[in-house]
């Protein structure tokens, strides 16, 4: 018979808490994922600081004050660290990859500080500083990709509930070789570098295996992966293999950029039936003196004649995008200039921001050309004109059928669902029907609009 203490020495020991607030985009959250993974065997996800023993703070440098969020955060630690000895903090993210060891040296009892390259090193990390090392910095980039854990940790709070898996989030390229002058990614990420086809492939695998039924591909520039490979592969190819996979329903992709658009990428997505009929653009500006101020590589004709060639094909192919007003130098022409892209695209919905300058970046040194109010003011307008065009084209919905991912519970209705149509916009049941399942795909007819959702009902 097992002995007292043989049982005692099966036991495993208990899980330390991990927990990570994330900034920024869909990079960062897909970053925190794998940090998770990464260490698992010896952390699990807790949902707040207070009962973390390690806490990760993975930082954004494209937003604003970006650095103060973080030295607020890492003020908040300090008593927490008081109360809970051995707790760790480490810093990751842009920020960390632009800043290094000027974190450290701040003295604000960060443990380590590690790159957007260094996933991988956290692990001996913490144990260098479990051994009494100083607090240690690692931020080097790597020509090649750094090769991660396959698939997300079990238990991950990053998933936004318990239903989030039916999405997938795969990285499939880093960093960036465009330089807009506004933009910090490629000094905080460094020059593009695809993933190995192969690996993606075993990514999305994994991630169909765990009941994810839609693909979303993420890459600063999503549709120039595949340049830097060798043999080269180009991101049709990639979702061609992709789509190929079974159980894979849905795919989508962020973000693509309009210079690398080709008539391969435009013939794909317009007839492959697994592409969803949505794509997000970044725009920009619709002026073509401030496209070449922001070095954005095309000009507004190429821009909407790619809207031109996907909407002739496929007239309700959603397009979202981004708009910075009041970037150095824009006149009201300028600006007029951008609400009549707006008025001829008709956007389904508009990510749209006042410039702020990012410090190192070329823009940064034009110098502002605006007050503050002056940008706000042209943002109410370009947002206000974008409310009801998204308004007219949620209405244009009602009465129609389409399909729906089932994704997630209604938070305001109980036992009812909610879920995405190809189009992206978000779509609630308000009464809970038979037959309706988390991660189905249901034929639905479109009865109601609220202000940025529609109301369904199942097609029987
Ligand atoms: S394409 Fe431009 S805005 Fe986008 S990540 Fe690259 S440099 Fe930044």
């Amino acid at each position: 018979m097992e002995s007292e203490q043989e049982k005692k020495v099966a036991a495993p020991s208990p899980k330390k808490g991990l927990f990570i607030r994330t900034y920024g985009c869909q990079m960062n959250e897909y970053d925190s994922q794998k940090l998770y993974k990464i260490l698992e065997k010896e952390y699990q996800p807790v949902d707040a600081p207070e009962k973390a023993d390690l806490v990760l703070i993975n930082t954004c440098s494209v937003r604003e004050k970006p650095e103060q969020k973080l030295y607020s955060m890492l003020g908040e630690m300090k008593g927490l660290r008081r109360e809970r000895p051995g707790m760790m903090i480490g810093v990751c993210g842009c920020v960390a990859q632009q800043e290094g060891d000027k974190i450290v040296k701040a003295g604000r009892g960060v443990d380590f500080v590690f790159g957007t390259h260094n996933l991988s090193l956290v692990p001996s990390l913490i144990q260098l500083r479990k051994q009494g090392a100083p607090p240690q910095v690692a931020v080097n980039y790597r020509d090649e990709w750094e090769e991660l854990p396959l698939g997300f940790a079990e238990s991950d709070p990053t998933r936004h509930g318990q239903t989030a898996h039916i999405t997938a989030f795969i990285s499939i390229s880093r960093g960036c070789n465009k330089n807009c002058t506004y933009c910090i990614v490629p000094t905080t990420r460094g020059p593009e570098v695809s993933r190995a086809a192969d690996e993606i492939e075993r990514e999305v695998r994994i991630a169909v295996h765990r009941g994810s039924k839609e693909i979303v591909l993420l890459g600063q520039t999503v549709n120039s992966y595949g340049l830097d490979l060798s043999p080269r592969l180009s991101f049709v190819k990639l979702l061609d293999r992709i789509a190929a996979i079974p159980g894979v329903e849905r795919i989508r992709f962020i973000s693509p950029h309009p210079q690398e658009v080709r008539k391969d990428f435009i013939d794909f997505v317009v007839s492959n039936p697994k592409v969803c009929h949505h794509i997000h653009m970044p725009l920009q500006s619709g002026s073509d003196r401030i496209l070449r101020l922001m070095r954005r590589n095309y000009r507004r004709s190429k821009y909407l004649s790619i809207i031109e060639q996907l909407r002739s094909r496929v007239p309700d192919m959603a397009i979202t995008t981004d708009i910075i007003v009041g970037f150095p130098g824009e006149t009201e022409q300028d600006f007029r200039e951008t609400l009549e892209v707006m008025d001829i695209v008709r956007f389904e919905n508009t990510f749209s921001y006042a410039f702020s300058a990012r410090p190192g970046t070329a823009a940064a040194a034009m110098g502002e050309s605006m007050t503050q109010e002056e940008k706000l003011e042209r943002l109410q307008v370009l947002q206000a004109r974008q409310e009801k065009i998204t308004d007219e084209k949620l209405a244009s919905w009602v009465g129609r059928e389409t399909e729906v991912l089932i994704d997630n519970y209604n938070r305001f209705h109980e036992n009812c669902f909610q879920g995405r149509i190809p189009q992206n916009f978000m779509v609630n049941f308000v009464k809970p029907f038979e037959g309706l399942s988390l991660g189905a795909l249901a034929r639905v007819r479109i009865v109601d609009r609220k202000r940025f959702t529609l109301i369904a009902e199942p097609l029987s």
